[in-house]
Formats: structure tokens, C-alpha cells, sequence
């Protein structure tokens, strides 16, 4: 059984601070989702059993609850305003608390900030290193430690590199700034995918661009997409934005060679085969 943790809450019982009231919540995984264990926010839904699920796993699995189904028991979820004003009146401090946010929180907000919070810290992508920090520390580190493990590259400006025959995650750093990006190379039975990803905390539209040019002697593949940002590698990631190299597309040399540039404020994106 997993130990408890024990989070420090104000348990506000009155709009007006001055009636708030502090307490501790022993198991803060109580105001988990039951199904997915990702914080709850509004709307909440609970079956008879009190079984508590969030709206996404309300939808999934079309109003009926999960756990009881498991038990061949069909019961309809209902909305649960009880939770639902509970986790508004909660406070507590952004989980990146220890990163640098000073933002408080209601519970009912925990979910959407986690993933909007500029300090939600971004994982070392060497394969051999467990940092955790926020982006611009990870990009200091990574100088320091990892020098030999990745490609300086300039906005605006073309560079090359080759893909191994093999899976590969290869990381890219930008000469003033030093923004880490990844070049992503996935083996399918169609061909290799490549694609790349920015390091970043911000998961929401990417302000930077790129574009990657894959050369045979006869024609040329390019894809012009918008780096998504990423806060860990998981070997491999691909968005849905990648470029296909088909199998034997570069049949006359033994490694594939790439040209790159990466530019800032390019969003759309354009798969072109020129022949
Ligand atoms: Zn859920
Ligand atoms: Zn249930
Ligand atoms: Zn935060
Ligand atoms: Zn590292």
C-alpha cells in the first residue's frame, strides 16, 4: 500500500477569507479521480457506492460508473456539487512551488495549472541522467554535463546531420539562447519518421518553427511543422506532425542525411515531395 502523503490545505468555509479555517488533508488522493487518478475539477460525478469520477472518465464511459461495472453492476453516475464546491473552496500551493511559482491555487484549478504552469519542470533528455529542473536551469545544466552529447545549431540557419540506422533520440542546442530541442527518428514498417520537439514547460501552441529537408539524388522530401514542446523524452515521441522516409527512399548511402532549420514564429505546417 502506498504511503500517505499529507498536504497542507486552507479548508475555506465562507467566500470571505477571514471565516477560512486550516486544516490537513492526510490522503490528498482523495480528491483524485477514482479511474484515472488525475486531480478532480468541476464537473464532478459520483455513483451510489461513492465511487468519484471526473468528467472525461464520466464520457468515456458513457455515464455509467467504472468500478461498479467491474462488478457487473450498471450504476449511473450523478453530478456531485458537494465535492465540486469543496474542491473550489480548497487552497493550496502550485505543486512547482519548489521551482519558483508563488501561485495559490483552488484544487479545482490543480489540473488545468499543472499543465499551464511555466514552472512545471522539464526532465534531462540524456539517456543516462535524472535532473529534473525548470527549462532554463535544465539548458545550464545540460552545457555543463552533457557537452559532447548534442548539435549547436543558430536560429534561422541550415545545419546537417545523419540518422543512425537505429532509433534515436538526438538532442539539439541553440547557440545564443541555449534552447534545448530534440530530434526524434523512429523506425516503422512504412519507413523512418522524424521529427523534432522543444524542451519546454508550456505545452500550448509553440513559438518556434522548423524545417527538415531529407535529399536522394533524384527528388527531396520536406516537412515545415511547428516544434511542439515537451517537458520529457520518451523514446520515441512523434506528434502528429512527422516526416515518413519510406524504406530505401536514400538507397545510396548507408546513413540518411538531414538538412534542419529551426526559426521562431512559424505555426503552420507543409509536407511537399518534389520530384
Ligand atoms: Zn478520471
Ligand atoms: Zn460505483
Ligand atoms: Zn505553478
Ligand atoms: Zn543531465
Amino acid at each position: 500500500m502506498e504511503p500517505c502523503s499529507k498536504e497542507s490545505v486552507d479548508f475555506s468555509t465562507d467566500l470571505n477569507k477571514n471565516n477560512s479555517v486550516s486544516a490537513t488533508i492526510s490522503d490528498p488522493k482523495i480528491l483524485d479521480c477514482h479511474n484515472c487518478f488525475k486531480p478532480l475539477c468541476a464537473p464532478v460525478f459520483q455513483c451510489e457506492n461513492g465511487h468519484i469520477a471526473c468528467s472525461t472518465c464520466c464520457s468515456k464511459f458513457e455515464n455509467k460508473c467504472h468500478k461498479c461495472s467491474k462488478c457487473s453492476m450498471d450504476i449511473i453516475l450523478q453530478r456531485c456539487r458537494v465535492i465540486e464546491n469543496l474542491l473550489q473552496c480548497i487552497e493550496i500551493p502550485c505543486p512547482n512551488e519548489k521551482h519558483g511559482c508563488k501561485e495559490t491555487i483552488t484544487y479545482s484549478r490543480k489540473r488545468n495549472h499543472e499543465e499551464e504552469c511555466v514552472y512545471g519542470p522539464c526532465h534531462c533528455p540524456h539517456p543516462d541522467c535524472d535532473f529534473v529542473a525548470i527549462p532554463e536551469e535544465l539548458s545550464k545544466h545540460f552545457s555543463n554535463k552533457h557537452r559532447s552529447s548534442r548539435i549547436k545549431f543558430s536560429y534561422g540557419q541550415f545545419f546537417t546531420l545523419s540518422l543512425k540506422s537505429y532509433d534515436e533520440t538526438i538532442v539539439l542546442q541553440e547557440e545564443m539562447d541555449d534552447k534545448l530541442f530534440i530530434l526524434n527518428h523512429s523506425s516503422t514498417i512504412l519507413g523512418t519518421a522524424v521529427n523534432i520537439n522543444i524542451i519546454d514547460s508550456i505545452s500550448s501552441e509553440s513559438e518556434y518553427g522548423y524545417v527538415i529537408w531529407a535529399k536522394s539524388k533524384k527528388c527531396c522530401m520536406k516537412l515545415h511543422a511547428s516544434a511542439e514542446s515537451v517537458r520529457r523524452v520518451t523514446s520515441p515521441i512523434l506528434s502528429s506532425e512527422f516526416l515518413m522516409i519510406p524504406s530505401g527512399y536514400i538507397n545510396s548511402s548507408p546513413s540518411t542525411e538531414l538538412e534542419i532549420r529551426i526559426t521562431f514564429k512559424v505555426t503552420s505546417y507543409l509536407i511537399s515531395c518534389i520530384t
